[in-house]
């Protein structure tokens, strides 16, 4: 019997699972997921609970659930090397679990561009665990000022105006008065900057789109540094390209965090990557160098049909996961794969508890709460499509 492993449970490597297991039976096929946690992370809904607006528990969705009845074994473990010659795949704590067709789907690596400091002393918000380590450090900032009087305790930075950057910006402009009011603080002593390097945020987007985003989080007090590249970070303060310093205790990073860098896991492995470390794959999302592994999500790099790079978004890695998940089924059964089609359904940037921007349907703009509503609607549909709208964890 062929013997099927998939590298991480996020949104591509779970999608995969789901969709092999519904074509391939447990008499045609073992199928093997190896996960760091037990859990699958909604990570793009970490911007809520960083802030608490939603709970960790609501973005861990157990793994076993998920899978419950698929016969999928889960191998909770992270993955130290990958041996492509030897189909085998080493996990930190000395195991070694070889295979038949391996996917990699273990998502990417932050980029620091060279930054000084920024490992060091910014936060990231790539994971829950993560987001946990930002709402408590934003509770104690608050806490700290009641005692040591500093500004700088209350001055908040997002470095990046992406789209990451965009949403979290939104919902600390709607949370911190909540923060503020339970420390008896008044919001005239509370500063949040978003601090983007391009001439303005969510570079490359539509610019009625982006003057609405723009408009709607100054209105709610966020004060925007553009044509700003940071360029290093200190404990208490930020310093960017023009001489600039804002002395601030919280620099959350966002301008590396999303999909720019590969994982160094496959690099290593000696699958052929571009500069950045995004493993090269066919139009059937298998390695150029290694056609018996598939490699999708955020950890490949697929140029789209206008000559651009795929974005490394959630959606387009469920997809890989569906492609893959059907391709080795292909494999399996002796027919032809199928190249993978990206379809790009929209993109929708939250702005808070309220509001949104987005397109949706290739070109129909969306603004205000309609938009927000469409983003939680697209939510419910992933949470549907993997069966967790009724898991409680
Ligand atoms: P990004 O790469 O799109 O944005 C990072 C931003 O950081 C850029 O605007 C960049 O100019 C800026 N930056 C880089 N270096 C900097 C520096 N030294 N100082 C200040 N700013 C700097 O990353 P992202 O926002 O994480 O998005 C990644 C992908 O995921 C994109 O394709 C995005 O559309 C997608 N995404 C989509 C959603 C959504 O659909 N709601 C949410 C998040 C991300």
């Amino acid at each position: 019997m062929k013997h099927i492993v998939i590298l991480g449970g996020g949104y591509a490597g779970l999608l995969c699972a789901l969709e092999l297991r519904k074509h391939v039976s447990s008499s045609d096929a073992e199928i093997t997921l190896i996960n760091k946690h037990s859990y699958h992370q909604l990570i793009t809904q970490l911007h809520e609970t960083a802030v608490g607006a939603r709970s960790d528990r609501s973005l861990r969705l157990s793994l076993s659930k998920l899978l419950d009845g698929k016969h999928v074994e889960i191998v909770k473990g992270t993955v130290s090397a990958i041996t492509p010659d030897g189909h085998a795949v080493e996990l930190q704590d000395g195991r070694t679990i070889t295979y038949d067709k391996l996917v990699v789907a273990l998502g990417s690596e932050t980029e620091y561009f060279g930054i000084a400091g920024m490992k060091e002393h910014a936060f990231t918000l790539k994971s829950v665990n993560q987001a946990r380590l930002i709402r408590a450090h934003i509770e104690s900032c608050f806490a700290r000022y009641l005692y040591e009087r500093d500004p700088a305790l209350l001055r908040f930075v997002v470095g990046g105006a992406g789209f990451s950057g965009i949403e979290l910006v939104g919902e600390l402009a709607d949370a911190l008065p909540q923060f503020a009011r339970e420390a008896g603080v008044t919001m005239d002593q509370v500063e949040l900057y978003n601090i983007e390097a391009a001439p303005g945020i969510l570079p490359g987007f539509d610019q009625d789109l982006v003057d609405a985003a723009q408009h709607s989080l100054t209105s709610r007090g966020v004060r925007f540094m553009t044509g700003a590249a940071i360029v290093q970070v200190e404990p208490g303060r930020v310093t960017v390209k023009t001489g600039q310093v804002v002395e601030t205790h919280t620099v959350i990073w966002t301008g590396g965090t999303g999909g720019v860098r590969g994982n160094q896991l496959v690099v290593d492995a000696g699958f052929e990557t571009e500069p950045r470390g995004r493993a090269k794959v066919n139009a059937y999302l298998q390695s150029v160098s290694h056609p018996d592994v598939y490699i999708i999500g955020d950890a490949c790099f697929v140029m789209g049909e206008e000559g651009r790079p795929l974005p490394p978004t959630a959606q387009l890695a469920w997809q890989m996961g569906i492609a893959s998940g059907k391709n080795i089924t292909n494999e399996l059964r002796g027919v032809a794969l199928e190249p993978f089609k990206p379809n790009i359904l929209g993109s929708l940037a939250s702005l808070g508890r309220k509001d949104a921007v987005g397109k949706v349907l290739k070109s129909y703009k969306m603004y205000g709460k309609m938009a927000y509503m469409a983003k939680e609607a697209s939510q419910m549909r992933y949470l549907a499509k993997i069966g967790a709208m009724f898991h409680s964890n």
